[in-house]
């Protein structure tokens, strides 16, 4: 299943040939959407998000295309006069004189505006998305010492889209690693120094993945294993997937454990904390 970071590229993508551009055609499969269609069409995109796996088209006029491609959908873009060949069911497109952005086979899809959207359902259960709500290492200490949060493992609150939104699997091991815990340490156990490198291990590990297409691994570790002529897999991550090879950072065997029924990896040495 795709992350945030894999999520906000696509969202990327799709604003890259949508926003500002006048569009030539609106289109959905579902009746009480296409009625929309004609007023969208006098309108722009401004914007393209995501908030978890959850996709927002944000248009001029306040509107904004709510879509979750559950296991099945996927946004397609091509030129608007080359059409992919495909068996999918298309259920939305959105074309500019030259792009077009095409929804295949996802079900769930909803027009709402900038105001009602955090009613949606889906939305309304998730906290903020870290890739898009400009969120700061202030705002995740803080959030880190809330109530409801201060008491749950790392293992199972990271992986919680109610914390934040965009924080898979593969994420969650390296965010600790870098962070030096232990998934069941909590919150409330952590000092000042290990909230604050916590906090900023989940910012500077998601980023990472997002600007460098899902890799999180350090350069400088990457390299070495590269010149070694290893394979993606072997030089992607710090930790994750690497169950029985030496940890990048102190040689120690990288060790897979099950947490939150998840598997996690982790180092016995660097993950003291
Ligand atoms: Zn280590």
């Amino acid at each position: 299943m795709p992350e945030g970071p894999e999520i906000r590229r696509v969202a990327d993508r799709l604003g890259k040939v949508l926003v500002g551009v006048p569009l030539t055609q609106v289109w959905f499969a579902f009746p009480e959407l296409e009625a929309m269609a004609g007023r969208l069409r006098q309108t722009h995109v401004t914007a393209v998000d995501c908030w978890g796996k959850a996709l927002l088209v944000i248009f001029a006029d306040g509107h904004v295309l709510y879509s979750h491609n559950q296991l099945y959908g996927v946004w397609r873009l091509h030129r608007s006069d080359q059409p992919p060949r495909t068996n999918r069911i298309l259920r939305a497109r959105l074309s500019t004189s030259r792009h077009t952005a095409s929804l295949y086979s996802a079900s769930d899809i909803s027009l709402w505006t900038t105001e009602t959207l955090e009613r949606q359902p889906f939305l309304a259960r998730l906290g903020p998305d870290l890739l898009t709500h400009d969120v700061s290492t202030g705002d995740i200490v803080a959030r880190l010492g809330e109530r409801r949060f201060a008491s749950r493992g790392l293992g199972s609150l990271l992986l919680d889209q109610g914390f934040y939104a965009g924080i898979g699997n593969y994420l969650r091991s390296e965010i600790l690693f870098y962070a030096g815990l232990r998934p069941m340490k909590r919150p409330k156990d952590l000092s000042d120094t290990q909230r604050e490198k916590l906090a900023n291990s989940i910012l500077t590990t998601i980023l990472q993945a997002y600007r460098e297409a899902g890799v999180t691994n350090r350069p400088v570790w990457r390299k070495r294993v590269q010149q070694a002529g290893e394979r993606r897999a072997q030089w992607r991550f710090a930790v994750f997937d690497r169950d029985g090879k030496p940890c990048h950072a102190c040689g120690a065997t990288i060790q897979r454990e099950s947490v939150a029924s998840r598997r996690f990896y982790y180092c016995p040495v660097c993950q003291q904390g």
